[in-house]
């Protein structure tokens, strides 16, 4: 065994290249291992890219200073080090997993190819490649569907209405972007896509891809009818990506388990963003993985209090288009439990709406839709999780910005 101390991280991603970052800047310097062919991006912005608002340069992250490119095929613990897919062998001090997640893509008959490939015009959407891919692809009149009503399905629906196509979102459920937005906030959501010429169906279960010489033609409902396609975007949500955990035997549930301090159950491997499992959660979003490189880069440069208690963040998002744009922020529980104060305001004219969610004294989730002055002060009493303070109505929640 060497006493090699080099932390190795495996992922280019938003967590990966921050930890690097900030352990560059505390001193001690970490081997970057990221598969992806661009320079490492800002996944959080991709649609905008595919919305043609930004150049792929404009998302790109500051380089971190040593970066491999490769893929990582294997870990041996035994051995500490990494496998790459071209043959080379990485020893590591510290390992960390930083290796985010795959898209989930639905049991539809039809959607792969006998040689278990994607069909030409089926698209997944969670790199700069499948970006520039659906890209070039869009054109004004392309006939797109979008399966899934989620963050992910709103955001691709949109950028490609923006782009000229015409586009038809399939929601399972009975509204968009159930997991973050309450019913009031999904229906301006829903008159927004509306709005750009999105033909929006919930409740509605799409069961075939259907395909021409190795093409996508039409998508099949569950009830028979046909949309025809000419681009099929796969938005149906992201599973942590564990296989390589898994094969190396250390401890996964849904993520890679990590204790306070990071730790996998090898107390020389850490995960840390969308592939790791803290306290029961898989967060899936930007401020959480960033927050587990900061607090993980300074435990990796000797901070022994450093400890990561979990993230209460905000969701937000921006679908900038023609016209003003759309702005949305939701935090924490925006459906009331019986006995809790709800303020709410909302102006069908503006497209806006704001709600809280108050228990006892305690600020416990909220939405805003079209008017975000508020923010600042909510995203602040939230996460803090202070009492509120007692003097004025709740009203002031959603109409003092508190200087922010
Ligand atoms: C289109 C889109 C929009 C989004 N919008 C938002 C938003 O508005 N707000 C929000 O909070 N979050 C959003 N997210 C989620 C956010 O991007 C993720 O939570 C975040 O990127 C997680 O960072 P990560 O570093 O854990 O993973 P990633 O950014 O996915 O990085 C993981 C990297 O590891 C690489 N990798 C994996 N395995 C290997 C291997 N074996 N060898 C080498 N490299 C490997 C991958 O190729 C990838 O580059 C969005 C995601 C997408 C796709």
């Amino acid at each position: 065994m060497t006493s090699n101390t080099r932390v190795v991280v495996i992922g280019a991603g938003l967590a990966g290249v921050r930890l690097a970052r900030r352990l560059g800047e505390l001193g001690t310097p970490a081997l970057l291992v990221g598969e992806e062919e661009h320079p490492p991006y800002n996944r959080v912005l991709l649609a905008e890219v595919l919305a043609g608002r930004y150049a792929p340069e404009v998302i790109a992250l500051p380089a971190p200073a040593e970066l491999v490119r490769a893929r990582v095929t294997g870990i041996d613990r035994g051995r500490r080090s990494v496998l790459c897919a071209d043959g080379t062998e990485i020893a590591y001090g510290t390992l960390v997993l930083a290796t985010g997640s795959n898209p989930v893509l639905p049991p539809l008959r039809g959607l792969f190819t006998p040689d278990r490939v994607l069909p030409e015009g089926v698209h997944a959407f969670r790199t700069l490649n499948d970006c520039l891919s659906l890209s070039r692809a869009v054109r004004p009149g392309v006939r797109a569907v979008v399966i899934g009503g989620g963050l992910l399905g709103v955001s691709a629906a949109r950028a490609l209405a923006v782009r000229g196509a015409q586009v038809v979102l399939a929601q399972q459920s009975e509204r968009l972007m159930e997991r973050q937005l309450d019913p009031g906030a999904s229906a301006l959501v829903l008159r927004h896509l509306r709005e750009l010429g999105v033909e929006v169906h919930t409740e509605c279960r799409v069961r075939d891809v259907r395909c021409l010489g190795g093409a996508v033609r039409s998508v099949e409902l569950a009830d028979g009818y046909a949309l025809d396609a000419d681009l099929v975007v796969l938005a149906c949500g992201v599973r942590p990506r564990v296989g390589l955990a898994e094969a190396a035997g250390l401890a996964v549930r849904k993520g890679v388990l990590v204790d306070d301090e990071l730790r996998t159950s090898d107390p020389r491997v850490r995960a840390i963003g969308d592939c790791a499992q803290h306290d029961g959660n898989v967060y899936g979003l930007a401020a959480p993985a960033l927050e587990q490189a900061d607090v993980l880069a300074e435990s990796l440069a000797g901070n022994t209090a450093a400890r990561y208690t979990g993230t209460r963040s905000l969701t937000r998002l921006t679908l900038a288009g023609p016209g003003s744009p759309f702005d949305l922020a939701a935090f924490g529980e925006t459906d009331p439990r019986p006995g809790d104060d709800v303020v709410q305001l909302a102006d069908a004219t503006r497209g806006t709406y704001r709600k809280v969610v108050v228990r006892d004294d305690r600020l416990v989730g909220g939405v805003l839709v079209g008017e975000l002055g508020t923010v600042g002060a909510l995203a602040r009493a939230w996460e803090g999780a202070e009492p509120l303070p007692d003097e004025g109505p709740l009203l002031h929640l959603l109409t003092n910005d508190g200087g922010s």
